[in-house]
């Protein structure tokens, strides 16, 4: 006997089937209803359709969905025709529904709601005379036909520079009655709103608006099912890592409404603040509106709290007066109504442990909770929420490790301005405060043009009147976002926050004019490619651009990392070239520099002259002359490394890319090296010339280099050896780790290792004192790591160069792959970029394999990674299971790398 799968779960005052429990079935905002249910919480009853019948729709089609679907759908309708005592179709009094699709994992502003689902001509009447309200019943309809058309009906702008042909009409009303709110216009007005619409879809698409609910909740269901694959949730899907097969389940929810009156309203909280992560219980609401109003930003939203009521006050530079008259708080408006909201917010977030994200509708002085969920933060109120709940015992020191993304930490060290530069500048217009950080850019105001923009490597700032989630990818690529409407919770303000980006949201002076292009406030004129500074912290606008600075660690970020370290077992160095870049990692919290590449020194200023010698040189005496010059040059950069890691490891790799790199390839360099050199040019072109290779990332380089000219090899090992006594001299703790770049064999490691040995015994005697100094290589080849046991009975440590080895295993060009490897990843060949996190299944096995080899044959060996993903919270969680000792990334991941650290040993249990 087969068991029938159940599709749909019910959840209501009476009866409630799921639980927090089920969010892979019911999605995350159907699971939450459900367990809110549970606790006791006022939620209008209603049901949730399963993610499995989403991944039948999308597999199986519409009809094979509905067909399963229906029976269920039916009893589910009944349930809650009985919980709320009305009946779906009944013309007289009718039940109206709410249709939202609701993920596994939340996707703000992705998906689509359709609200007052059952309305048509002759439920309207009903609907106002039950309600003794016919205006709120005809804007219920209009707002209805709207939304449908929109979503379900698919009638959006028609280009970019086009409005929502809804508010097209809209406006054009308001224009005759000389109104400039929507609240401002009267039933008739609605009436006319409702024919127009009903005309434009007519028209626009040839069938009239349905007006049998059970069509309209079909269409509205498929419609959600359908929306999991629109071009918004794919965008919020690639960039978040969702996967597709997950699916979305769709909530149908009995209807309240905020907007029956001024003793009803709706609005979003928050149990902390997602901006600072402060203890503080905050939100927006509108009186006498309805859902979508208050992220919309159409109307300036009232704060729930007084606290947050003034303190909006002051930023919004609303005296105190103005804003008790216009702008009360919920806590002065509806004291009663504000308490059981705070129960609420304490009930639910003592029972998730973790900050709510809460959606509420008052209808008639009854409050009624619509939703709960953990709320987006920014990375910064990741880290403060994370540590004061574990000082408030609400979580333990795991669970606060586990809750900051690593990534994240990136909010945190963010750049602010230059308080100097600040000082100088001129506020333009304020906003709100939405999303944190600063940023400066050129104005633009499409987010197309924005994608563009970026990639000619410009600096923008997305202007919009308001965002919607057609704009993401602009969002993503900008450097800060302002919006002239919305509050702290419109779209805009979510994503920005959620992608850590500056964002100043309700700017009301800014007037945007997409057309010209141009926005203006007051009188002065901006133009598109104008510079402008924006402040996410304090919500100002500056003209012009603002110089930069970076942030420092302290308070809840300082006191995560010291508990990071103490979870973690992997230590995690940098990948520094300069005494200034080790400064930074070593204030970020790092143990030792895992990768100084010495190429990068030559590059400097003057340097690079002596360099060119020395490669263009015809012979060894050349080059020792030009090597002679570039010694006193290396060993004060290496003393200064050591100076300032001082008691850490610091490892030096000897020269690593091909000597075509440093030459000039213009005449006019090649010119300044005949003269400097004094030779004729054309012998000049020549060796340049000789230098070319058809492959240079797999000729010329690395250990090959040191082992064809061994002279280059001496000079940089004097260097580390003279550097290393003269920083001991002055007091520093040394330990030097000399590295061979691009082993193969161990014979070239040999070659090498004899060279340095020879020069640290000139060294040691001409200074008639000696230092320990250790001596190993990268593993950074296939080859490498195949023979690792061979190296590893020479080499004192490895250090993975996941960079090369990755180049090498897949055969992807470090240089040119990027053309078609974001490409290849979305055709689904790899899950991911490899040079941005390993490859474990295949170049992981090699590091697998090559720590296991070394350590046979030398058990105290020291292995690290210095590739890029060292910095890569995935790839250092890998590296913590391939039993890796440290890791090594650029300064301004070292506190990301120390968390995933401490997150990867977690995990190990
Ligand atoms: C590597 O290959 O991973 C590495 C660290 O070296 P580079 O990037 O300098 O080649
Ligand atoms: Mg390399």
């Amino acid at each position: 006997m087969s068991t029938k799968t159940k599709y749909v779960y019910l959840f209501g005052g009476a009866r409630t089937e799921g639980a927090a429990s089920m969010k892979n079935l019911l999605g995350g905002k159907g699971a939450n209803l459900a367990e809110m249910c549970r606790l006791g919480i006022t939620v209008p009853s209603g049901f949730t359709i399963s993610t499995e019948a989403c991944t039948v729709f999308t597999e199986r089609g519409r009809d094979a969905a509905l067909k399963l679907i229906e029976g269920e759908v039916l009893e589910g309708v009944a349930f809650v025709e009985q919980e709320m005592g009305k009946k779906f179709g009944n013309a007289a009094d009718p039940l109206l529904l709410s249709v939202r699709s609701g993920a596994r994992a939340s996707m703000p502003g992705m998906m689509d709601t359709i609200l007052n689902l059952g309305l048509n001509d002759e439920a309207v009447v009903g609907l106002a005379a039950k309600a003794g309200n016919e205006r709120f019943a005809w804007d219920s309809y209009r707002r209805f036909v709207q939304m449908y058309g929109d979503v379900v009906m698919g009638l959006k702008p028609v280009s970019k520079e086009d409005h929502d042909p809804f508010e097209v009409i809209i406006d054009m009303i308001k224009e005759t009655r000389g109104v400039k709110l929507d609240t401002e216009l009267d039933t008739a007005d609605l009436k006319e709103l409702v024919a127009r619409f009903k005309a434009l879809i007519r028209a626009r698409i040839g069938r009239d608006f349905p007006t049998d609910p059970w069509e309209q909740l079909w269409g509205a269901v498929v419609a959600v099912f359908e929306s999991w694959n629109n071009d918004r949730a794919r965008v919020y899907r690639e960039l978040n890592d969702i996967p597709e097969a997950w699916g979305t389940a769709v909530n149908v929810q009995a209807m309240v409404f905020g907007n029956l009156g001024d003793s009803s309203a709706t609005g979003v909280a928050f149990t902390r603040d997602a901006g600072t992560g402060e203890d503080l219980f905050n939100g927006e609401f509108l009186v006498n509106a309805q859902g979508e109003d208050v992220v919309a930003g159409i109307r300036t939203p009232q704060q729930v709290s007084l606290v947050g009521s003034r303190r909006w006050a002051e930023l919004a530079q609303v005296g105190e007066d103005e804003r008790r008259a216009k702008y009360p708080s919920l806590e002065e408006l509806m004291p009663e109504i504000y308490r059981q909201l705070l129960h609420a917010e304490t009930t639910l977030e003592n029972h998730f442990k973790d900050m709510q994200d809460l959606e509420f509708t008052i209808q008639e002085g009854r409050l009624w909770m619509l939703q709960t969920r953990n709320g987006k933060r920014t990375g910064a109120a990741m880290v403060r929420i994370a540590m004061e709940m574990l000082q408030q015992g609400m979580i333990d020191e795991k669970t606060a490790l586990q809750r900051v993304a690593p990534d994240r930490l990136n909010d945190l060290l963010h750049p602010i301005f230059d308080p100097k530069a600040l000082k100088a500048s001129k506020v333009i217009a304020r906003g709100l405060p939405a999303s944190p950080g600063a940023a400066t850019g050129q104005v633009v105001f499409f987010a197309d043009e924005a994608e563009e923009w970026a990639k000619q490597g410009k600096a923008v700032i997305l202007v919009r009147q308001e965002t919607s989630p057609e704009d993401l990818r602009g969002m993503s690529v900008a450097k800060g976002i302002l919006t002239a409407r919305g509050g702290m919770t419109s779209h805009a303000a979510v994503v920005a926050r959620g992608m850590g980006k500056c964002c100043v949201s309700g700017a009301g002076a800014v007037h945007v004019d997409p057309k010209a292009r141009t926005m203006s406030i007051g009188e002065q004129v901006y133009a598109e490619g104008d510079w402008i500074s924006l402040n996410g912290s304090t919500g100002e606008v500056f003209a012009g651009r603002i110089q930069t600075k970076d942030a420092e660690l302290s308070g809840d970020f300082g006191a995560l990392m010291a508990l990071a370290d103490r979870y973690k077992r992997m230590e995690v160095r940098t990948n520094a070239d300069t005494p200034e870049e080790a400064r930074v990692a070593r204030a970020f919290g790092a143990t030792g520099i895992g990768l100084c590449r010495t190429e990068h020194m030559f590059f400097e200023g003057e340097r690079i002259v002596p360099m060119r010698e020395m490669i263009l040189a015809d012979d060894e005496d050349g080059r020792r002359k030009a090597l002679a010059k570039l010694l006193p040059i290396q060993r004060a950069d290496f003393e200064g490394l050591f100076r300032e890691m001082s008691g850490l490891p610091v490892t030096i790799r000897l020269l690593d890319p091909p000597l075509h790199e440093f030459v000039p390839h213009d005449e006019a360099g090649q010119r300044e090296m005949a003269k400097e050199m004094k030779v004729p040019l054309t012998k000049i072109r020549m060796r340049v010339d000789e230098l070319q290779e058809f492959n240079p990332m797999l000729g010329l380089r690395g250990c090959r280099l040191g082992i064809v000219h061994p002279e280059i090899t001496e000079m940089q090992a004097r260097a580390i050896f003279e550097a290393a006594l003269d920083a001991r001299a002055k007091g520093a703790v040394v330990k030097a780790e000399i590295m061979v770049p691009l082993v193969g064999t161990v014979r070239e490691f040999n070659a090498q290792a004899k060279v340095i040995r020879a020069v640290a015994a000139q060294v040691f005697a001409e200074r008639g004192q000696s230092i320990e100094v250790m001596l190993g290589t990268m593993i950074e080849t296939p080859r490498a790591a195949l023979v690792a046991d061979s190296i590893g009975r020479q080499a004192e440590f490895f250090s993975f160069g996941t960079n090369d080895l990755t180049q090498m295993t897949m055969g992807f060009s470090r240089d040119d792959a990027g053309r078609f490897l974001p490409d290849y990843v979305k055709a689904g060949m790899y899950e991911h970029d490899p040079f941005r996190s390993i490859d474990q299944k295949g170049v992981g096995l090699l590091v697998e394999m090559a720590v296991n080899k070394g350590r046979a044959v030398r058990p105290d060996i020291e292995v690290g990674v210095c590739g890029e993903h060292g910095g890569d919270p995935a790839s250092v969680a890998f590296f913590h299971r391939a039993g890796l000792d440290y890791v090594s990334c650029s300064p301004f991941r070292v506190p990301i790398a120390r968390l995933a650290a401490a997150q990867a040993a977690i995990a190990d249990g």
